[in-house]
């Protein structure tokens, strides 16, 4: 029995339990010190400064579906971060010559009368209206917390108020209290899509030149028209999903050759189920951020194609071009010390690409960390110099390690800079939807960025200078990582799973 034939998608730590969410190897507290802490499942921490509700990514990938209708189920607050997102869906829509085209994001904003009757039927009457004030292809009705607490049946006003409607009305579960890891997110969008937006069976024969390529929402058009061109030059044609996909479109995914995905923590929960019932293949392996992971993207699809030689041959041929193009501005990197901060396979990514352009890693932060990722942390070294932070956010620990680390760069998420720019740290942002970041044309953009950046760091001294943060010395003083509860009892080092048990 397949997930999806469930109305409610399961948690992460049901699907993946190896998950971790805090860590720190305190060798930056006291001193050095060569050996590394075990990464643990069930290592918590005593203080944490916040989280990331599922409903951060999930809004990020459904209000940018076309002609969609985001209709979040429950208080007038929750998924607010919409508002926050609508710069990428208005720069995606600017990009994709739909100028000026916001995000469609309602709340049945409940209320406490709601709270204890019900709020069924509002929810069905926001779905009326919805429908005949916007005309969409879908309403993607969103349950947040309160629905699941009080006990609403969100699929089955889905199933009774469908009649009244044109829109396609798909549930889709994300409250947030259910889950600590906001990679659920990822399951539960992909759960609405592929009970709701996939055919029974493949409408028409397998295209032999297409490909499913898995964006996530934090590339942008430039990203994608660099994954077309690749995969161009090997003959095959990308058909891009979820982000920015038309709700018809989705049917085209079950008749491609093959699916690849573009960050591994983001799309196995739908490739696998793309695999199962309609026979395309998938890879979740690589994210082609940096030369080296960009060449084994490529020849892992490659391989899967039975085109190895063409790739080969296309990956000696990009990284000849980029290491030339390369040449005159890695002097200005020698010496220069980064520290990088994102989701899982983003950050350690990012940190092989960084060494990659002559850098001197000294941290990586990982919002949290998986199966998935042990094979990108084995690429790192991790007998090397650089500290690995699981963190989903804590900024307090954040502002530890950076006061003592001293990068030269920090890099980091667009809403999560602001302690690296108090700090006086030049910031550079890797979640900008309007710069290219992925493939070798991202990695010269991002060589390029950062050499503007270092070359002037006047104006984030001068934020040092006027901006405070908000921690005391005593803090400054204590280890990072105190906070940091280890596992009781036998808990196993999370880089000792092998790879296979882990997915
Ligand atoms: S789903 Fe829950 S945790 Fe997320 S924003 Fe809404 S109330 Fe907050």
């Amino acid at each position: 029995m397949s997930y999806l034939d469930s109305k409610v998608p399961p948690i992460r730590e049901l699907r993946h339990p190896e998950t971790a969410l805090a860590h720190g190897e305190s060798r930056c507290g006291q001193g050095p010190k060569k050996s590394f802490c075990p990464i643990q499942a069930q290592a918590d921490r005593s203080f944490t400064q916040g989280s990331i509700c599922p409903l951060l990514p999930a809004l990020g990938i459904m209000a940018s579906l076309p002609d969609t209708v985001v209709l979040l189920h429950g208080a007038v607050g929750c998924g607010s971060c919409a508002m926050g997102n609508n710069v990428n869906v208005r720069a995606g829509n600017a990009m994709r010559g739909n100028p000026g085209k916001d995000a469609l994001w309602l709340s049945t904003a409940l209320n406490e009368d709601n709270v204890i009757f019900g709020g069924g039927e509002k929810l069905a009457a926001a779905i009326v209206e919805a429908d005949q004030v916007y005309r969409p292809k879908v309403i993607l009705a969103v349950s947040g917390c309160l629905p699941g607490v009080i006990g609403d049946d969100v699929d089955n006003v889905a199933a009774e108020t469908q009649a009244k409607v044109k829109a396609r009305i798909l549930p889709v579960h994300c409250e947030g209290f259910k889950s600590r890891f906001m990679a659920t997110a990822y399951d539960v969008v992909y759960h609405a899509v592929g009970r709701g937006l996939l055919p029974a069976e493949a409408p028409g024969p397998k295209d032999p030149t297409a490909i499913n390529v898995m964006n996530v929402g934090s590339m942008g058009l430039t990203d994608e028209k660099e994954l077309a061109r690749l995969l161009g030059e090997m003959g095959l044609k990308a058909n891009f999903f979820p982000v920015f996909a038309s709700p018809d479109g989705f049917a085209k995914a079950t008749q491609a050759r093959a699916s690849i995905s573009v960050c591994p923590t983001h799309d196995d929960y739908f490739l696998k189920h793309l695999e199962e019932k309609y026979d395309v293949p998938s890879i979740v392996r690589h994210m082609p951020i940096g030369i080296k992971n960009t060449g084994l993207w490529l020849m892992d699809l490659g391989e899967k194609l039975g085109l190895k030689k063409e790739a080969k041959a296309l990956v000696e041929k990009e990284e000849a071009e980029l290491n030339a193009a390369l040449e005159p501005i890695k002097p200005y990197f020698a010496g220069k010390t980064a520290f990088v901060s994102a989701g899982e396979y983003r950050s350690l990514a990012t940190g092989l690409l960084l060494r990659e352009l002559g850098f001197k890693l000294l941290g990586i932060r990982s919002f949290h960390f998986d199966g998935f990722a042990e094979v990108e942390l084995a690429k790192l070294d991790r007998d090397g110099d650089f500290v690995f932070n699981v963190a989903n956010v804590q900024p307090f620990e954040e502002a530890n390690l950076l006061k003592r680390l001293k990068p030269d760069v920090f890099l980091g998420h667009w809403h999560g800079n602001s302690t690296a720019a108090r700090l006086g740290i030049p910031a550079q942002v890797i979640y900008n939807s309007g710069y290219a970041y992925i493939g070798y044309q991202g990695a010269y953009d991002l060589a390029r960025r950062l050499r503007r950046r270092l070359s002037n760091p006047a104006f984030y001294q001068r934020v040092g200078r006027f901006a405070k943060l908000p921690y005391r010395p005593q803090w400054y003083a204590a280890d990072p990582f105190s906070q940091i509860r280890a596992a009781e009892g036998e808990a196993q080092d999370l880089t000792e799973i092998p790879k296979e048990a882990a997915i």
